[in-house]
């Protein structure tokens, strides 16, 4: 199996760390907000690694954190008159929802950034003994970058070149550094925010710390697998490493997977440019699962330009599969008993139309096995669907038909794509979720209100409150 590694610029084989096992660690979203679809594409595109991994056998521990302390959060929480807890709660809850609908795994462990501190504070002082780091006098505590001589290879960058970016910018509040390219592990609280006790003031931690910390706890010193947005390779990966490697004096991740952003407009979709769409909003058009599949048409690497057109395209591609499967479903009903074990004999130009399979799901290995190549892994499920379409007739063997729906059920799942359609909610259990959002809101229970709202949202069902009353319609 072949990954694009950042570190190398190349194709490496890969070779895990311990044989049958792959250890992952993806870096997850700060929680301030519903999330959009560019942080929706890792979400699905290292799901579907791991599923890949598990489907070849490894046993793979899956780690991705959630940033729960962060400026947003606190400035979100300041404007709401809440605990900054209150805001990262609700939004991790959210993004549960979300990759639910996307149907993400949850990970092996969640880690909070907050639930983490004792390990940051053991890490930030592991740094300081071994001269890798220092508290300036304001209580702040800087990685010392030029002690760590590998930094830089991972974002292929010298500190010469970063020297020279940084020469006039004098931040203020960062007078206690010893160079500019030092980056900070702990900084002291301002007024309002949460805080924690150490040995150098009553602070939080830097962004970077927490990966290298849970990384380390629930993975170990030594990881195969680190990956994240492209965005991450500089500075939030290449600290990393520095606190990593300089903290456990061994390599880190042996492989370093990017992928690439997600468009709009072939712009950048981010928070900060105020162009994107959350996941949430696209549930009220389109079921989740046709968005993973959009995903996945695109080799990860690639920038990927999101557009109804394609969408509508991904929409009419999975309703194709699905089709494809609910007939062989309904053939092999109609074949009766044999056909749920699968008993029988195949004829002659069965047994051809299976080796025609066989040779599909090897290309469909290939394809995922070069570097994660999902859009030419579809279109080899495509070129089955194609297969099965054509060859399996009213007149076909139970075995025949039970192993075409079968082997196309199985890629599917190696992808997360769900083979059966979701059951239309009936009129009355819509109008009854609405009665009952109506009488938590009466109780101003809102947060529940808000869960039955986003709950039917998930389902394609949009709400609209007018002065009538609640009027609702399918998206
Ligand atoms: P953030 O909450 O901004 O830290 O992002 C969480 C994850 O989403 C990171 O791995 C980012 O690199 C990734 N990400 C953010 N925006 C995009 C985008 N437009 N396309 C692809 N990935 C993104
Ligand atoms: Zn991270």
């Amino acid at each position: 199996m072949k990954i694009y590694n950042t570190l190398s610029r190349r194709k490496d084989e890969f070779v895990p760390l311990e044989p049958g096992k792959v250890k992952m660690y993806v870096c997850g979203p700060t929680v301030y907000n519903l999330i959009h679809i560019g942080n929706a594409r890792p979400m699905i595109i290292f799901d579907t690694v791991r599923r890949y991994f598990e489907y070849k056998g490894y046993e793979v521990n899956f780690v991705s954190n959630f940033t729960d302390v962060d400026d947003k959060i606190i400035k979100k929480a300041l404007e709401e008159h809440v605990e900054s807890d209150v805001i990262s709660k609700r939004y991790i809850e959210e993004c549960k929802k979300d990759m639910e609908g996307m149907n993400v795994r949850p990970a092996t462990k969640h880690p909070l950034a907050t639930e983490e501190i004792f390990g940051m504070l053991e890490m930030i002082q592991t740094l300081i003994d071994k001269g890798h780091a220092y508290a300036a006098k304001d209580g702040t505590v800087y990685f010392r970058v030029k002690s760590f001589k590998d930094y830089g290879k991972l974002s292929h960058k010298n500190l010469d070149e970063l020297q020279s970016g940084f020469r006039e910018i004098k931040v203020t509040g960062e007078e206690g550094k010893e160079d500019p390219n030092d980056f900070v592990l702990w900084k002291p609280k301002k007024e309002g925010e949460p805080y924690w006790e150490s040995a150098w003031c009553k602070g939080r931690p830097g962004w970077h710390i927490e990966c290298s910390v849970m990384a380390k706890r629930y993975l170990g010193d030594q990881i195969d697998i680190h990956a994240g947005g492209e965005d991450l390779i500089f500075p939030h990966h290449e600290n990393e490493i520095a606190q990593s490697e300089a903290a456990n004096e061994k390599p880190f991740a042996t492989y370093w997977m990017h992928n690439g952003f997600l468009t709009i407009d072939s712009q950048k979709m981010s928070k900060s440019l105020n162009n994107f769409f959350t996941v949430r909003e696209i549930a009220e058009k389109y079921d989740l699962q046709v968005l993973r599949f959009f995903m996945l048409s695109a080799h990860y690497r690639s920038p990927l330009n999101f557009s109804e057109d394609l969408m509508e395209a991904s929409k009419n591609g999975l309703d194709r599969i699905l089709t494809a499967i609910e007939r062989l479903g309904e053939l092999e009903a109609k074949k009766g008993e044999n056909a749920q074990t699968g008993e029988g004999t195949m004829k002659n130009e069965e047994a051809q139309a299976i080796k025609a399979l066989q040779e599909l799901t090897a290309k469909f290995e290939a394809a995922m096995e070069d570097d994660f190549n999902t859009a030419d892994a579809v279109a080899a499920l495509f070129e089955m669907v194609k297969l099965a379409n054509i060859s399996a007739k009213e007149e076909s063997s139970a075995l025949f038909v039970h192993t075409l729906k079968e082997e196309i059920c199985r890629l599917c799942d190696v992808m997360g794509i769900l083979t059966e359609r979701k059951k239309e909610m009936l009129d009355e259990e819509i109008e009854q979720m609405i009665a009952d959002r109506q009488q938590a809101r009466k109780n101003k229970d809102f947060a529940q209100a808000d869960a039955i709202r986003a709950k039917l949202s998930a389902m394609g069902i949009i709400l609209e409150d007018t002065r009538e009353g609640v009027k609702w319609k399918r998206a």
